[in-house]
């Protein structure tokens, strides 16, 4: 399966993808992911993406097509994928559309996570994520990790992301307003749009998931 996830930041696209990846065997590919192990490498990717980041901006399609473009190419990701982040503009989307065309392939489903603004800000402010595993999520006062700063999974440390703050965070949602909800539209127009309701719990939410991305009577 090829799967797009699209969601506000703090809808736990994260947190899903890690689950529905591992369910359905296909690689989870997370630009936001690979921009933050560059960062940690200190590679000139890194450097130019944090920049970015950290403003709460998108960092410029001729770098992030190009990255995420390599990541698809690897083998682990020629029966599927399920991309998390990206697109994240029109042309993203549209440059997805030519590489996938270019190999005849073709998108099963986009995910939409939708979740109320107020929710977001307030999930996204008491955010903490371990360092050794991105799908390692926790909360200050939601979900709280049993030992303060150290995560209950692996025992990495718990850190709260750079572009978290709250500042920062309303950039984000206004970037993603703008310029990520019309691809929600460009998809919608082929039908491949599936909303999901991403409040409630984590089980609650992935239990819709997997009900939606369930093939129709007819198999579709
Ligand atoms: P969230 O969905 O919680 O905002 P991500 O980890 O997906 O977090 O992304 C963090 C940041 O990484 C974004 O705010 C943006 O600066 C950058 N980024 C990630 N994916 C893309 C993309 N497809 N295009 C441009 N910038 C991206």
């Amino acid at each position: 399966m090829r799967i797009v996830l699209v969601g506000p930041p703090g809808a736990g696209k994260g947190t899903q993808a890690a689950f529905l990846a591992k369910n359905l065997s296909i690689p989870h590919i997370s630009t936001g992911d690979l921009f933050r192990a560059n960062i940690s490498q200190q590679t000139e990717l890194g450097k130019l993406a944090k920049s970015y980041m950290d403003a709460g901006n998108l960092v410029p399609d001729e770098v992030t097509i190009g990255m995420a473009k390599d990541r698809m190419e690897k083998p682990d990701a020629e029966n599927g994928f399920l991309l998390d982040g990206f697109p994240r503009n029109v042309s993203q989307a549209e440059a997805l559309d030519e590489m996938l065309q270019s190999e005849s392939m073709k998108l099963d489903a986009v995910l939409d996570l939708e979740v109320p603004k107020e929710e977001v800000v307030k999930r996204i402010a008491g955010r903490r994520i371990c360092r050794r595993d991105s799908s390692h999520v926790f909360h200050v006062t939601y979900s709280q990790p049993k030992k303060e700063g150290v995560c209950d999974v692996c025992g990495g440390e718990l850190y709260q992301r750079d572009d978290d703050s709250q500042e920062t965070v309303r950039k984000r949602l206004d970037v993603y307003h703008t310029q990520t909800e019309p691809i929600i539209d460009y998809y919608k127009a082929r039908g491949l749009v599936v909303t999901v309701s991403a409040v409630g719990t984590v089980e609650d939410v992935t239990t819709c998931v997997m009900e939606a991305l369930k093939p129709d009577e007819d198999g579709k």
